[in-house]
């Protein structure tokens, strides 16, 4: 798996990591951000955005999003589509893991936000990794020629969906309520040969043995019986409001609450890693808190970085 090195690498562009990247990369840090979805965060799913200073009151959130991002590309950073499954903060040089390479960062910034959800489903946590998952760009390889669920109906489980359907021999598609008729993908998806859209219906448990899952339960409105559906993988996308830390391990420490503990400077209790924005579970979760902090952060780590300016590599061994 090719290896990317930089000065910086951000998880999350969402206005903390769009907002750290730009100061980072006017310092002339190489920056990389690495971002899951930019129309998932919490400010691209914002319809109107109205108190951002200085940007016209109707702008969507989406919109203020692509500007920061531009912004930042604009000035260096380089911005890649991927999903964070795991790190690892232990040495000099921060190693970020995702399905399209291995990222190796003097400095790491955490700025994944708050959307990630707690476990809602009976056997959702119990059978986490073993057949639940939240991630089918990473996962859905496992389940060639198998069947799975996407439970959920935002863009996100569509977009998901869809990459589950070029591996999956059946892509059961669970809404509680069903996709509007101008939702262009939600169509494009229930076109597909090897999806069967479960409409109406609600998923009521997860189960499974010691291999992992083998079925769920689930009810439409109509029908007076639960059904039970024969399947290896279920796909989980509710909306939520909890600090997304599921590829953080226990390398950094959190409060109770799941938000990062930072000092004044953003700095975690990891030398050389921060956290920005939603991340850290504050009172007030704004967009312009969300951006603040990322400047922050983002002078901070050009300090640290002058003051070690000699860090080697530390992963070839020739
Ligand atoms: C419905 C709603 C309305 C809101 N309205 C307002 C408002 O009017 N004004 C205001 O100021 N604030 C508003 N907010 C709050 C504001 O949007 C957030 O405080 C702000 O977006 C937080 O920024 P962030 O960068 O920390 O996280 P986010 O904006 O959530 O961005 C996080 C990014 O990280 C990415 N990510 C997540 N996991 C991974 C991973 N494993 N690997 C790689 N990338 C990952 C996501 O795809 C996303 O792009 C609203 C929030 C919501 C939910």
């Amino acid at each position: 798996m090719e290896i990317f090195e930089s000065d910086v690498v951000i998880i999350g562009g969402g206005p903390a990591g769009c907002t750290c990247a730009l100061y980072t990369s006017r310092a002339n840090l190489k920056t990389i951000i690495l971002d899951k979805n930019p129309s998932v965060g919490a400010l691209a799913i914002t319809h109107q955005i109205a108190n951002y200073p200085g940007v016209p009151v109707d702008i969507s959130g989406e919109k203020l999003l692509d500007l920061m991002r531009e912004q930042a590309i604009e000035y260096g950073t380089d911005y890649r589509r991927a999903q964070v499954f795991g790190i690892d903060v232990s040495g000099e040089w921060k190693t970020v893991y995702t399905p399209e390479g291995t990222f190796k960062g003097k400095s790491l910034v955490l700025a994944s936000g708050a959307m990630g959800r707690p476990a809602s489903f009976k056997g959702e946590a119990d059978f986490l990794g073993r057949g639940v998952s939240y991630c089918a760009t990473c996962d859905g390889a496992f389940y060639k020629g198998r069947e799975v669920a996407v439970i959920g109906a935002n863009k996100e489980a569509i977009e998901e969906a869809n990459v589950l359907t070029k591996f999956a021999s059946t892509v059961h598609w669970i809404t509680s309520s069903d996709p509007k008729s101008d939702n262009e993908e939600a169509m494009e998806l229930m076109q597909l040969s090897n999806v069967k859209h479960w409409s109406r219906t609600r998923l009521l448990e997860i189960a499974g043995d010691d291999m992992g899952v083998n079925n769920i339960t689930v009810k439409n409105k109509q029908e007076e019986q639960p059904i039970k559906l024969a399947l290896e993988g279920v796909f989980v996308y509710m909306s939520g409001s909890k600090p997304i830390t599921d590829f953080v391990g226990d390398q950094i420490a959190l409060k109770e609450d799941g938000g990062v503990i930072v000092d004044d400077f953003m700095s975690t209790n990891s030398e050389g890693v921060w956290a920005i924005g939603d991340i850290r579970n504050t009172p007030f979760k704004q967009a312009v808190v969300a951006a603040s902090d990322g400047c922050i952060a983002a002078m901070s780590i050009d300090r640290y970085l002058n003051s070690r300016k000699n860090i080697r590599v530390d992963w070839i061994h020739s």
